[in-house]
This record gives C-alpha cells, structure tokens and sequence, in this order.
C-alpha cells in the first residue's frame, strides 16, 4: 500500500455489496458524495451536496412530546419543535457535524449521509469480497454523486484497488476537471458515462450546467485510453429527452468512437422519500415515462450504433 493513497480521505455515503449492475460481474459499489449536476430526475439526492448532511424520516420519530435527546446533543440549536410535534431542522445552522443528534435519537428517526473515510478503509470493506470479482470478472465501482469531483481521493482509490489487482470502474456524468478525467483513466478496468443531452441549452436548464465540458471528457477518455472499455448511458427523462430526436443525436455523436458501447435507461422514480427527508420536494412530481417510448428510441440508436446497444433483459 502507498502510504499517502492509503490514508487520503473523503466523503462517502453508501458502500453497497454484491451489485450485478454498474459494471461487469458482482461488485461493490462505493459512493461518493457531491455532485456539479443537480438533474431534476436525482434519485440519489442524498449525493448532490459534498458534506455530510443530516436526514429526517419523521415516521418514526416518537414526537418532541416523548421524546427530546437530539434537541438536547445538538451543540450548535439547529433543532427546534414544529407545531405538529415533529422537528425542524434549522440548514443553516446544521453544519452536519459528527451527529450526536443522530446517535442519541432512539429511534433511528435521523440519519446521517456522508462521513469522512480513508482509502484504507474503503478499500479495506471493497476486498472483503475480492473472492466473488475474481469468479465473475467483478470489482469496485465508484459512483455517486459524481465520484471524480472529489479527485484525489477517487483517485488514490482506483490506484490502490488496482495495487491489489481489484478491477475498477467509474461511473461518471462527466462534469469534472479534465486533469481528474486524465488521472483517472490508466487506473480505470471500465468506465460508465452519462451522456444526457446533445443540446446545451435543454441539458442547463434541466442539469444546471451546459453540456460542452461533458462532452469534451467523453472525447478524452474515449480518445485518450482508447483500451479502456466504455459504456455510454442515457437515462431517458419524460418531458427532456425521450424524443427522436435528442438520441438520434448523441447516438451520432457516439458513432465515431467505435468501442464504445450504449445504453437507454428507463426514468424510474426511486428516491422520492429521500428528498422528504432532506426537507425537499422532488423536482419532477408525479410524471412517468409513456409506455412504448423505450423500445422506440432503442430502435433509434441501433439504427446508429447497431450491435454496440445494449438492451437490458
Ligand atoms: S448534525 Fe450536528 S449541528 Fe446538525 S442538528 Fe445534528 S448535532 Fe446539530
Ligand atoms: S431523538 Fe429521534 S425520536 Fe427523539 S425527537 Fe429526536 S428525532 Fe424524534
């Protein structure tokens, strides 16, 4: 182990096992917190903010007229009583501390996303399972979040993994530093890259941010590690682009690069309850996407692309 890539820390919210998604074989996912995009269909909202934030899931609170411990450990007053006996967590105070609210609550009400980890550690509960990704071809996946915003440590992460010939991959949306997209890549088995809108103005309004630093780190890692297996992704949004025409355009966009594979994702609406426990609202209500609409822009892109789609059984 590389002394310095073993304690380099950062913010991680979820260590998942056994996954047989975002990535060849059975793998870990470890998830990083923080986000450049804030998309309005996130279903991981918990993701989008880099520190450590404080969750609520008032259904299980006992109520502040039974019960008063987080109010009583919170050092800085961020908590106070609603009119319906439930907490208010006050944002701006919060500072997301080390949770004694969360530790002292009974009964599990407040949860914690995000804490601060070593590589050492991460990688420590990653080779627990080294066993099943040599028998399945599986390994590590960083995902988020957008787990290259936090560069160095995503970086020192890869590089060990590979140290201990754990295979890697990345599932990124693109919007980071090019230098991290450079330093990521010799150390990368695989990589997942979210390509949403051809169009910038449409990608802004519905992401925040334009698309042309998406797409200028998809050339680099496809152009510069032209080894490196690829699967790019569309998840396909109702009311943004589950049209024709927006995949017929980054399928064309896709073509020149001719090991890169792609996939439509169908918008699916998992992560509503976070956003509630986050004191928000989902952006995208009720909407769902129109039965037929997949299967149509599938036969877009493998018009384009051909074999190189992958349609999910
Ligand atoms: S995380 Fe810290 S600052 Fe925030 S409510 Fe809990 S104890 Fe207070
Ligand atoms: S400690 Fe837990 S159960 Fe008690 S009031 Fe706070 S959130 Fe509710």
């Amino acid at each position: 182990m590389c002394q310095e890539d073993g304690k380099r820390q950062g913010v991680v919210f979820n260590i998942q096992k056994y996954s047989v998604h975002d990535g060849p074989g059975i793998r870990t996912i470890v998830f990083l917190k923080g986000c450049a995009l804030a998309c309005r269909w996130c279903s991981n909202p918990e993701s989008q903010n880099a520190r450590p934030e404080l969750a609520y899931n008032a259904g299980r609170c006992l109520t502040l007229e039974k019960c008063t411990r987080c109010l009583a450990a919170c050092p800085r007053e961020a908590l106070t009583c609603g009119e319906d006996g439930k907490l208010r967590i006050d944002r701006s105070r919060c500072e997301g501390c080390d949770m004694p609210c969360a530790e002292a609550c009974p009964a599990q009400s407040l949860l914690v996303y995000g804490k601060k980890r070593s590589v050492e550690d991460v990688l420590a509960a990653v080779e627990q399972d080294a066993a099943f990704y040599t028998r399945s071809s599986g390994g590590m996946t960083l995902s988020g979040g957008e787990p290259l915003l936090q560069g160095e440590f995503a970086v020192a992460l890869l590089r060990e993994a590979r140290r201990r010939r754990i295979k890697t991959a990345v599932e990124t949306c693109g919007m980071v530093a090019p230098e991290t997209v450079r330093a990521a890549g010799p150390w990368l088995s695989y990589a997942l890259f979210d390509i949403k809108h051809p169009d910038s103005a449409v990608h802004e309004a519905q992401t925040g941010r334009p698309n042309a630093r998406i797409l200028e780190n998809f050339r680099i890692l496809a152009g510069e590690f032209p080894d490196l297996p690829i699967l790019a992704r569309t998840p396909v949004i109702p009311g943004f682009n589950d049209n024709e025409e927006a995949i017929r355009a980054i399928a064309s966009f896709l073509r020149p690069f001719e090991r890169v594979t792609y996939e439509l994702l169908p918008y699916h609406r998992l992560g509503t309850q976070k956003y509630h426990f986050l004191d928000r609202q989902p952006p995208m209500g009720d909407v769902t996407l129109a039965e037929g609409v997949l299967p149509r822009l599938q036969r877009v892109a493998l018009d384009i692309l051909g074999e190189r789609v992958q349609i999910p059984r």
